[in-house]
């Protein structure tokens, strides 16, 4: 069931009132576009752009934005002027508590920490038994995350500590620790304010990710760049995620650096993988499985496709490869 808040609920009045609610969600101009799309059923990769959906604002849950989402001028990445959505997110998800990170001990179990993964394949639960691991998972020496005497994990429990290793150039005195920050740091969350062309505009060459942001989350949660993950390492720490895989830093708050299924609040009627977010071009980010466990097969170099019903959109890879699409198909806001 949707819900929507007051702030939010303004948009789709104006809406309503000025063009008629079939206008609000596209449908007027998808429908000549399907027509179109539907003469490629039997090809088996269709990646084309031909027929795009526009952004939905009331595909977010209520709680994840902070304000309403108010139209502006924008020029895109490939110099188009074109109309924008303002996308405030609130920086906290609202469909369940941010989890737990580091592990307390070198006994603790699945449950009592979150996961870590590294970009090579692997999702690891950080148990006591990870924590003890770890000089032979990255055959180092050096690793020595907990003290001998006690069990105890090395952990970033202080805002000082956090600040200092919940960072890419790890201050020293933090190597070989678990770190983790609290949302009391940052005072519950950092909101962002994101530009996306409300519909989507396919450029002639992709443009690769980079170190910015990807994408905003259904339930008002940043999808952040890849993790340091080098950096990270060679400081000998583990910059432990929840088993949503967000973790808290003090400048981005929190954000997530792979899709874990927390945020696929839009599920689909036909069997195909719910919606989870927005890329930044506009294009939709759905799971990377259908309802039959099924990945697309037909997916092109930024894991994208296209169907009848939600014309080109992204399939997230898998979390444990430290991303969610492999390039931007479409054009960003500058
Ligand atoms: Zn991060
Ligand atoms: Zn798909």
């Amino acid at each position: 069931m949707r819900r929507f808040n007051a702030p939010i609920l303004t948009p789709l009045v104006v809406c309503i009132l000025t063009l008629g609610l079939a206008a609000c969600n596209g449908s007027d101009t998808e429908s000549s576009v399907v027509t179109e799309a539907t003469t490629n059923e039997s090809t088996p990769a269709d990646t084309s752009t031909d027929f795009v959906v526009e952004v939905d604002p009331f595909n977010f849950e209520s709680d994840a934005l902070i304000s309403s989402i108010p139209t502006q001028t924008c020029t895109l990445s490939n110099g188009d002027e074109t109309s924008c959505y303002k996308i405030d997110i609130a920086g906290v998800p609202s469909n369940y508590e941010i989890g737990v990170f580091c592990p307390q001990n070198i006994t603790s179990t699945a449950d009592e920490a979150g996961i870590w993964f590294d970009g090579t394949g692997e999702v690891y639960d950080i148990t006591g038994d990870f924590i003890l691991n770890l000089p032979t998972l990255y055959n180092d020496s050096h690793w020595q995350l907990y003290d001998e005497g006690t069990g105890l994990v090395n952990v970033t429990d202080t805002q000082e500590s956090c600040d200092g290793a919940a960072r890419p150039n790890v201050e020293e005195q933090y190597q070989n620790h678990c770190v983790e920050c609290s949302i009391d740091y940052v005072d519950g969350g950092i909101s962002e304010s994101f530009l996306i062309p409300i519909t989507p505009v396919a450029t002639t060459q992709n443009s690769s990710i980079g170190n910015a942001n990807v994408g905003v989350a259904l339930n008002g949660v940043v999808l952040a760049a890849p993790a340091p993950v080098e950096a990270i390492l060679g400081a000998y720490t583990i910059a432990a995620f929840d088993d949503c895989a967000g973790h808290i830093n003090l400048v981005a708050g929190y954000h997530y650096h792979g899709e874990a299924g927390c945020s696929q609040t839009q599920i689909q009627s036909d069997g195909h993988a719910a919606m989870m977010g927005y890329a930044l071009d506009g294009f939709g980010v759905f799971g990377m499985l259908n309802e039959d466990g099924l990945e697309p097969t037909d997916l092109d170099e930024c894991r994208g496709h296209t169907d009848d019903t939600r014309g080109y959109h992204y399939h997230a890879a898998d979390v444990s490869e430290n991303m969610f699409i492999g390039c931007f198909k479409g054009a960003t806001a500058r």
